[in-house]
């Protein structure tokens, strides 16, 4: 008999398999990242009513298959609905953009309690908040070092210098991994400039992520030139384009 597992999961995206069934994949708190087959998933509305939709909790009841890279689910049963987030397409596209990242940066079967509740707590933010930059972009740092891709912001990841206020300017490598002082990124072409100020705003959020209601005290300038930095690093991560991306370009600042 095989084992069957439960846990609360997040559904990440699901999509049609065959005539009847759709694949599923989940961010469980237990167990990972889970891609599951859920069998008449399309035909019989009953069984999985609206459950598989994006920004849905649900209890999930799966085995994992000897045969298979697709876990069986059994049940899928709804604890909760991210509604909020369907209030307006900004929120909808933001809230797409931190489950497209979540599930890129993550493989099947990562640890992943501290990943299922960033997400659960990035997710709940958006359902009352509008997101901003200061958001968005601690979300991607912690996600980043949950997920064991946290970039080198403190020094220059070749040389080891750290920013002082005498070597102003920096570049971004995702090559590298991180920053590079200006003598080292001569040779980069595919590196992205960055002020002193907008490294110290990368730094600080990586070191203390975000908390709601914190005084901004970044100037925007600085904060705009993190966008061009941190989803970038993450497609070369993932090696490909993120969907979501192109929704969000614009619509904060
Ligand atoms: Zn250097």
């Amino acid at each position: 008999m095989p084992v069957i597992r439960s846990s609360p999961a997040i559904v990440l995206r699901s999509w049609a398999y065959g005539e009847s069934d759709k694949i599923v994949s989940f961010l469980t708190r237990d167990y990972g990242k889970i891609r599951g087959i859920a069998k008449g998933a399309k035909r019989s509305r009953k069984r999985f009513l609206n459950v598989l939709e994006p920004f849905t909790l649900v209890q999930l009841r799966f085995h994992q298959r000897s045969n298979s890279p697709l876990a069986f689910v059994h049940a899928c049963d709804w604890v909760y609905v991210f509604r909020g987030i369907t209030r307006t397409l900004a929120k909808i596209a933001h809230a797409s953009y931190l489950v497209e990242i979540t599930d890129e940066l993550t493989r099947d079967g990562d640890d992943s309690l501290s990943l299922f509740d960033h997400l659960r707590d990035g997710l709940r933010f958006l359902e009352e908040n509008e997101a901003s930059t200061e958001f968005l972009t601690a979300f991607e740092l912690t996600l980043l070092r949950l997920a064991g891709f946290q970039p080198t912001l403190e020094h220059c990841q070749r040389c080891g210098v750290r920013p002082s206020p005498g070597n102003g300017r920096w570049e971004f490598s995702p090559r590298d991994g991180g920053v590079l002082c200006r003598g080292c990124s001569g040779l980069r072409r595919e590196s992205v400039p960055l002020s002193t100020e907008a490294l110290d705003i990368l730094a600080h959020f990586q070191r203390h992520g975000w908390m709601h209601g914190e005084t901004p005290v970044f100037s925007p300038p600085a904060l705009r030139e993190t966008r061009a930095v941190v989803p970038l690093f993450i497609q070369y991560q993932i090696s490909k384009k993120l969907k979501s991306a192109a929704f969000l370009d614009g619509s904060f600042h």
